[in-house]
């Protein structure tokens, strides 16, 4: 970037341009720990300011790569071609509560937990519920249509978006969607640009679906002899035909890993897991979970925990939520993917990942949100065994492979980002390619936002 442009930038935002090598280097990396230096850094405070810059953008063509928190996996956020990192941290108001028509707008550097935390307060609830919720932005789940634990029942990101503001690669400011529950007018421009990956517009503004707050919840851990009868039990939870709120299921690999870092106390022959929540109204939650007490004892249940109250439940979860921190002292690479199947294929997608594991010779933690057939796998590896790392990366396509002939997509909630460019023709095929290359053509055709996503091209080397 050069002085020129620099100097443009910094009469639009003042000290909040910054060129230091600290501010870059914080800004260079996200939760992929890749590393690309920007150019600049930049803190718009309003979406005038953000129109602004993606107009000079256009005028002396540099890449504007949006970022939120820095949170995602699959290297969005990172500036792979240089230019401006345009963070949207102080765009961080809730900037009205709709509590007839049930509704928020909020600035797109809203952390998602704030929101949630807010709404809670008043009996509401915005239910998408990514773990990285303490610290990730509204404006990047929306970007990346953030999944989590809630989506069996609850749905994702997408569904409770009901309307954009939004500056295009062009620079033009666009408003898209409805405040109200049904809307047809034109063509559904929410829904293109929730997952767009900051590379067709930069969100400003967002309007965003509340329901009740579940008045109850109760939990469930079931202990399994193995991942077959764990699908099972998923199966026959759903022919009784209950929805719970989370439905998660761990193999043995994410079993063993935790019980190697903390004791849990768990029946001699525990080999798969499953937790469950269940949220409504009491009278309803306590027959729903009795109902799946009992599919997960007649598919063969070793033991099945229950607990209402908040530190019962939060013992049961210990299992769950300790799996991440205790990857870490499995492998100091972890290569994260989180592919979906059908959820009939789970079983068949863990004997896979099992196989997958002695037959390339890598260590993988599998778990996965069962409910809708979305499984973390996680190849862990040294990154000092360059034959390791091949073989890792090996079994990464494989899974991609499998995932996609089992009739599921190579990314559930991450995002293709950098890391999943390369197998995107897997999934969407030449002519998916094509047609969404073209779209991204119309809304920024001198492509300035988010440069080297999505689509493959010539790997941009890390630095
Ligand atoms: C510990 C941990 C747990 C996680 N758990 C989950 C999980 O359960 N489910 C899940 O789905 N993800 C999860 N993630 C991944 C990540 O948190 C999500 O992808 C999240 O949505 C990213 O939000 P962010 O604010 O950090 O966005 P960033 O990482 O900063 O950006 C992500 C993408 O969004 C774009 N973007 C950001 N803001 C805007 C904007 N205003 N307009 C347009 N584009 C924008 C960026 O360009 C980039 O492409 C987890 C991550 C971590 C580290």
């Amino acid at each position: 970037m050069d002085k020129t442009t620099l100097s443009a930038l910094g009469e639009i935002l003042g000290d909040r341009l910054r060129t230091d090598f600290e501010t870059r280097t914080a800004y260079s990396f996200d939760a992929l720990r890749k590393k690309f230096l920007p150019d600049a850094v930049g803190f718009p405070g309003d979406a005038a300011e953000v129109q602004r810059i993606v107009q000079l953008a256009n005028r002396l063509r540099f890449p504007v790569v949006p970022r939120g928190a820095g949170t995602g996996f699959s290297g969005g956020s990172l500036p792979v071609h240089g230019g401006l990192v345009l963070s949207t941290e102080r765009m961080d108001r809730i900037l009205a509560i709709d509590t007839e028509n049930l509704y928020a707008v909020v600035e797109p550097g809203v952390l998602t937990g704030a929101l949630k935390e807010e709404v809670r307060k008043i009996g509401l609830f915005y239910p998408p519920d990514p773990a990285s919720l303490k610290f990730s932005t509204i404006g990047g789940n929306i970007a990346e249509c953030a999944g989590g634990m809630c989506a069996v029942k609850y749905g994702v990101t997408r569904d409770y978006v009901l309307a954009l503001e939004a500056v295009l690669g062009t620079g033009e400011l666009v408003r898209t969607g409805v405040v109200t529950m049904k809307g047809v007018a034109g063509y559904d421009l929410t829904r293109m640009l929730v997952g767009s990956e900051g590379t067709l517009g930069i969100i400003t503004k967002a309007t965003l679906k509340l329901i009740p707050l579940p008045e109850s919840v109760t939990t469930l851990l079931a202990l399994f002899p193995s991942n077959r009868h764990s699908a099972d039990a998923v199966n026959a939870i759903v022919a009784a035909r209950v929805t719970p709120a989370a439905m998660e299921l761990m193999d043995r690999t994410a079993i063993d890993t935790v019980r190697e870092t903390i004791p849990v106390d768990l029946p001699e022959g525990t080999r798969s897991a499953l937790l469950i929540e269940v949220d409504g109204q009491e009278l309803a939650v306590a027959r729903e979970a009795d109902r799946i007490a009992e599919a997960c004892r007649s598919r063969g249940a070793l033991e099945v925990r229950r607990a209402s109250d908040a530190k019962g439940r939060d013992g049961l979860w210990t299992l769950r939520r300790s799996i991440s921190p205790a990857l870490r002292r499995v492998g100091a690479v972890k290569m994260n993917e989180d592919i979906v199947v059908p959820r009939s294929r789970l079983a068949d997608m863990f004997d896979f990942l099992a196989d997958l594991a002695a037959r390339k010779r890598v260590t993988n933690v599998n778990f996965g949100h069962a409910g809708d057939g979305n499984v973390h796998v996680n190849f862990m590896v040294s990154g000092t065994d360059p034959d390791e790392t091949r073989r890792a990366e090996e079994a990464v396509e494989e899974v991609f492979r499998a995932a996609v002939e089992m009739g599921g997509t190579i990314t559930g909630e991450h995002g293709v980002g950098i890391i999943k460019a390369p197998f995107l023709e897997m999934e969407v095929g030449p002519m998916g390619i094509s047609v969404m290359k073209r779209l991204k053509n119309c809304f920024d055709p001198n492509g300035i936002l988010n440069p080297g996503k999505i689509f493959p091209e010539e790997a941009a080397t890390a630095h």
